[in-house]
């Protein structure tokens, strides 16, 4: 028989490198499909609507959660986030695999709705190099980072509940385990 394509969801405390990794993977795997998140943040500067998040007011997040329209949401470091559920059920209706890069709490709603979802989470080499990357991002204000490594602490400390952790050591080495994981034919 041959294996449905799974949904993957990638967690791991703010500033570990998930979006680095998963951008290293998609520049190699342009056909590895990432599902993009609705947030109330503000953009970053260089961050595209549409391509690393669609960016929302208050309301509109509210009428996406209230229609039904997001398969899992959360709150994190003061902003709403949530994955639009249609998008990814259509991939996964389509046969292809699909990438989640969440939360903590929405990666267990993810594991509440959809038992054969693979659980991975990124680890940071040790707490100072999570600091020292976060911090040297440099896209944070000291009061958002303080709140960032609050959530970390917790994030941390949740990783025996995911189906296995990669340590983002190298990025390259991450991203390569990580397309394998993610079983893009
Ligand atoms: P996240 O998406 O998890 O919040 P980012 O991808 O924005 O994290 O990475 C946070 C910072 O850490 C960035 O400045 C990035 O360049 C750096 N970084 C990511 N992976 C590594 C790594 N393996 N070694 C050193 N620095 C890294
Ligand atoms: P950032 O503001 O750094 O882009 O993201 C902050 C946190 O929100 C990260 O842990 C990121 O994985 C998470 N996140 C991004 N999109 C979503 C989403 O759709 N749902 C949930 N639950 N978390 C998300």
């Amino acid at each position: 028989m041959s294996e449905r394509p799974r949904l993957t969801v990638l967690s791991g405390p703010s500033g570990v490198g998930k979006s680095t990794v998963v951008a290293h993977m998609r520049k190699e795997h342009p056909e590895v499909w990432l599902s993009v998140s609705a947030t109330t943040r503000r953009p970053r500067p260089g961050e595209k609507h549409g391509v690393h998040y669609f960016f929302v007011t208050d309301e509109e997040m509210d009428k996406l959660i209230a229609n039904g329209e997001l398969l899992e949401w959360a709150e994190f470091a003061g902003n709403r986030y949530g994955t639009p559920r249609a998008a990814v059920l259509e991939r996964l209706e389509a046969g292809e695999p699909v990438l989640l890069e969440i939360d903590l709490q929405g990666a267990r709603q993810v594991r509440e709705s959809m038992a054969d979802a693979q659980l991975v989470f990124l680890a940071p080499p040790s707490w100072e190099e999570l600091v020292r990357r976060l911090t040297g991002r440099g896209t944070e204000a000291p009061e958002v980072i303080e709140r960032r490594l609050d959530a970390a602490k917790v994030e941390l400390a949740a990783e025996p509940e995911f189906d296995l952790t990669l340590v983002n050591t190298s990025v390259e080495d991450v991203a390569r385990e990580l397309l394998a994981l993610v079983d893009v034919v």
